[in-house]
């Protein structure tokens, strides 16, 4: 039996169940980071039946990567309800990007002029509850701290089986995020652009509050680039980010190279510096290379977020692209034939094309170590000039 639930759905958690439970349902989302659960939250919206299963790896942590949502985030938000929530839960307003990029000298981007507003800087883990929230409120059966065990597929449905449920379901979405793991399961390859890597960590001090610098700094480096933003609670992120395979990138693995790197950095060591933060935990390595799947759908199933394409962070599109492919997603799947799911598959490669021309033109704007191996490989045979 199912524990009573006071709203139109809820939440349990493996220790309220103690029986194993049938969902028949129309459709399953794998994963519950912005993508599943915009997803979920749309066909709830949409009257379409859906249950959103994720492992809860998101709660276990303090803080997340991935904070920085640029201006016109604010339309997409306003369409899944959750802008005001949104404006109540204490995220970083952000007026513009500053970069040392392609010369010594730091250019400013500001979001003076930008029809939605500024941009924001994120508490991620509180973002992403907020997301599926929204989706458990707009009737979505949210099962929380679970991952499908075992599966098959009975003619047009699929059988999905966690440690405390059953689930029964026409069409599964996956979005787990970078591991794509459903789709690994129905053997579709993954293909990446790079090695990308970011070795990040957040740090704090008791003088973040003269800390008024909203912009989020950007400075390319000989192996690199780094980034720092101020993130709620007298904050900061700061992040490395080369090519996992270069030995210097496994050297500032350690955080005493780690700092020693953001020391000889023009602005943002300084940046550090001036307001005396200081590490509370070791910098932590997260994959951040541009990749996308082969394949983005096939029969009953079809893939979201970055499970179907994930961004380099450079381009602050990670999010917005996560909600981006679920609303493409969620008409797909009320349309329900192969012709919108394979239409799906086409927006999702063409976005992903013009995404790589845009990384592209970006890094071959850095030409000062251009014979170095990150930049080497980043900058176009015509570009090294
Ligand atoms: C260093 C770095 C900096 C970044 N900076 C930015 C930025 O400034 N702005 C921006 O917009 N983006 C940024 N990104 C990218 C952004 O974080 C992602 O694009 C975004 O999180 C994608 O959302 P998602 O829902 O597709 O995947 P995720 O956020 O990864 O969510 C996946 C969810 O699925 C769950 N899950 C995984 N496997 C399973 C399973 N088998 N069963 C059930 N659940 C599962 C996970 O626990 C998680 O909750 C950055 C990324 C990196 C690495």
């Amino acid at each position: 039996m199912r524990p009573a639930c006071s709203r139109r759905s809820c939440m349990w958690n493996s220790e309220t169940r103690w029986m194993r439970s049938e969902i028949h349902t129309q459709v399953c989302v794998l994963g519950g980071g912005p993508a599943g659960a915009s997803v979920a939250c749309l066909l709830s919206k949409a009257g379409v039946r859906n249950v959103l299963v994720d492992d809860g790896a998101g709660r276990a942590v303090l803080w997340k990567v991935g904070e920085g949502l640029p201006p016109s985030s604010r339309r997409v938000l306003q369409m899944l309800g959750v802008w005001e929530e949104f404006l109540s839960d204490g995220h970083l307003a952000s007026f513009g990007n500053r970069s040392i990029w392609g010369s010594s000298v730091a250019v400013e981007h500001d979001f003076l002029l930008d029809p939605h507003g500024n941009g924001w800087h994120l508490d991620r883990v509180k973002f992403d509850h907020m997301m599926r929230t929204a989706a458990c409120e707009a009737g979505s059966l949210c099962l929380s701290g679970s991952r499908v065990k075992t599966f098959q597929k009975n003619e047009s449905t699929w059988q999905l089986e966690t440690d405390t449920d059953s689930i029964r379901a026409d069409v599964v979405v996956d979005a787990t995020g970078r591991t794509a793991w459903w789709a690994r399961q129905m053997g579709v390859e993954r293909a990446a652009q790079d090695q990308l890597v970011g070795i990040a960590t957040v740090v704090e001090s008791e003088e973040a509050n003269a800390d008024r610098d909203s912009f989020t700094e950007i400075e390319a480096v000989e192996n690199g680039w780094w980034y720092t933003a101020q993130v709620p609670g007298g904050k900061r992120v700061v992040a490395f980010l080369s090519d996992g395979d270069l030995p210097q990138t496994k050297a500032a693995r350690e955080a005493d190279v780690w700092r020693s790197g953001l020391a000889r950095t023009t602005r943002i060591g300084k940046l550090i510096q001036r307001y005396s933060y200081q590490l509370t935990e070791a910098p932590r390595i997260f994959i951040a290379n541009s990749s996308h799947l082969q394949q983005v759908q096939g029969a009953g199933w079809l893939a979201v977020g970055d499970a179907a394409a994930a961004y380099d962070p450079l381009s602050s599109q990670g999010i917005l692209m996560a909600i981006g492919t679920a609303i493409e997603a969620s008409h797909a799947i009320q349309e329900g034939t192969p012709a919108s799911f394979a239409a799906y598959e086409e927006f999702v490669h063409r976005t992903y094309r013009h995404y790589l021309d845009a990384r592209s033109h970006f890094y071959a704007m850095e030409q000062r170590w251009r014979t170095h191996s990150f930049w080497a490989r980043r900058i176009p045979a015509e570009g090294k000039g």
